[in-house]
């Protein structure tokens, strides 16, 4: 008797690991869309403040997946985001101030560009300049981040379809003279310098440059454009039939650490929070959507020593650097293939994470 309980007991066992098993199997089927979200200086503590100041809560509760990615760059122990942004976009560490390039200055294929010639939709949102060195990372190859100019002239080496950030500045009005929103509008994008005209953009090529450099924080003047920008580029690219890369960047909360301004620095992410909630939204309805939350390092090396009254007390926030820090950074996934996100891992393994999700492989 007691033989045929064991028996039994060993039957249900095993039944319930291989249920176990197919459902990480179905979990782990590959995305059609890949939407990479960075948060610029979000560690731990930012989205803490965050929640804090917000009722306790945010739209990034809703993963259940999570990782950290260690943020060193080859040339730093604390990388700047030209690097940061770099590693997830080529798989090297690269040298501090790097766009696209390796070590050595030598161009490496992005992400965004294997995307492009597999037929895959590409996209940039950003809060910065979209010349800045978070989205140029993705498109641009130039040995220094500071390279405006050159960056916004690599725009148009390539096929993207929809870019939304600031920057007019750097395309049209130039040192070398010449305007590359007319060459934009030659090779078939709608060029939009206001958030409303970008409203009426249905279909086809989209360049929004909304402000001549980087965008007015969240608090002065910017407003609700990140999450209006987000949505009509997911709008625009889920038209194609092949899926689609979107990268959107919440750039201000590393400017917000930057000059340790708790306010500052909560509104941007407050701002960049309400957009993955709306991202979030999209991607649970369509079911073939994988989203993925990073930062590239945490900025400001802020803690929480006092209480939780995060923007009523002074105190209860302290910020112990100006620069960048060297701390982990979390990694949030959701949607078909998140489990691959999860774990700690160096942040150039990202690039590989996604590329395996896109069904993207490695050739020159
Ligand atoms: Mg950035
Ligand atoms: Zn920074």
């Amino acid at each position: 008797m007691k033989a045929i309980k064991i028996l039994l007991f060993l039957l249900i066992a095993v039944s319930c690991i291989s249920n176990q098993e197919q459902l990480e199997k179905d979990e782990t089927q590959l995305p059609k869309n890949v939407i990479l979200m960075i948060g610029d200086g979000m560690g731990l503590t930012q989205i803490q403040a965050a929640m804090a100041a917000n009722g306790n809560t945010l739209n990034i509760e809703r993963f259940h997946t999570i990782g950290l990615s260690k943020t060193s760059s080859a040339s730093s122990f604390i990388t700047d985001s030209a690097a940061g942004a770099t590693a997830f976009s080529i798989g090297e560490k690269t040298y501090n101030g790097a766009i696209g390039v390796n070590s050595d200055t030598i161009p490496v294929k992005t992400i965004l560009e294997y995307a492009e010639d597999a037929g895959i939709a590409t996209g940039l949102v950003s809060t910065s300049a979209i010349t800045h060195a978070t989205p140029a990372a993705f498109i641009a190859h130039q040995p220094s981040r500071k390279m405006a100019e050159e960056i916004a002239a690599d725009f148009l080496k390539t096929d993207i379809d929809v870019f939304i950030g600031g920057g007019k500045d750097h395309f049209a009005n130039r040192k070398d003279g010449f305007d590359l929103t007319d060459s934009l509008r030659q090779m078939g994008y709608h060029v939009s310098f206001e958030l409303n005209d970008i409203e009426n953009v249905k279909s086809g090529k989209l360049a929004g440059l909304l402000s001549p450099d980087g965008m007015p924080p969240f608090s002065k003047g910017r407003g609700d454009m990140l999450a209006p920008s987000a949505m009509k580029a997911i709008e625009l690219l889920n038209q194609n039939k092949s899926g689609f890369f979107l990268m959107i960047e919440g750039s201000q909360i590393d400017w917000g650490g930057h000059a340790n301004d708790p306010e500052y620095m909560v509104s941007e992410l407050l701002d960049f929070d309400n957009t993955i909630g709306k991202v979030l939204d999209f991607a649970e309805k369509n079911g073939n959507t994988l989203v993925i939350i990073i930062a590239d390092h945490e900025t400001g090396g802020l803690t929480l020593p006092h209480g939780s009254d995060i923007l009523g007390d002074s105190t209860s926030t302290h910020f112990s650097t100006t620069h960048h820090t060297a701390v982990m950074v979390p990694v949030f996934s959701k949607g078909p293939g998140e489990n691959q996100f999860a774990g700690i891992y160096e942040n150039n393994t990202l690039f590989d994470k996604m590329m395996y999700a896109l069904g993207l492989t490695i050739n020159n």
